[in-house]
């Protein structure tokens, strides 16, 4: 890996663009909500970038009939470290109780044709990160994945 600080926003729209390209973007509608002067992360730009690449093609996956993809940002403060937060949310059917834990395990997949290794690497490349990726269904329908990166290297 190769660790730079990067200014997350442009990792997201860089992504987004990627992705839709893709088929599966078909009438989908991305929605962002990205903070303002948020200071860069530690990151291997090109890992982040196909974490969230990963992330959005699942979101686009889910709703088969198209739907709404909301991607925010935001600056979260603990103690004196600071991190990026991005909510990555979607209005597909979500996720199963009983599968919500278990799709971050490799080869863990509901598609005919997954593989089921998308999510585990993103969780092992921000576990490399000492960052965090998390996943909850929203109230409403749909799932909303969070990722936390680091804006200085840290200890463990
Ligand atoms: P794959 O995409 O090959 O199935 P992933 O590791 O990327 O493997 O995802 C594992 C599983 O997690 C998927 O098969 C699906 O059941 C579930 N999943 C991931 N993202 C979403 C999402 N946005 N909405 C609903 N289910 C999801
Ligand atoms: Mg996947």
């Amino acid at each position: 890996p190769e660790f730079t600080h990067a200014d997350l926003n442009e990792l997201i729209d860089r992504t987004l663009f990627f992705a839709s390209q893709h088929p599966e973007a078909r009438n989908v509608e991305v929605r962002k909500a990205l903070a303002d002067h948020l200071p860069p992360v530690w990151v291997d730009e090109k890992q982040i970038q196909q974490v969230l690449f990963n992330i959005f093609i699942n979101a686009m996956q889910a709703m088969e009939q198209g739907g709404i993809i909301e991607v925010a940002s935001m600056l979260e403060a603990r103690g004196a470290e600071h991190w990026v937060r991005v909510r990555i949310g979607d209005n597909g059917p979500g996720i199963a109780p009983e599968a919500l834990e278990q799709i971050f395990t490799p080869f863990f997949t509901t598609k005919s044709q997954g593989t089921g290794l998308g999510l585990a690497i993103c969780r092992q490349l921000l576990d490399e990160h000492q960052g965090r990726l998390c996943v909850e269904n929203q109230v409403g329908q749909g799932a909303i994945f969070t990722l936390e990166l680091p804006t200085e290297p840290v200890g463990r």
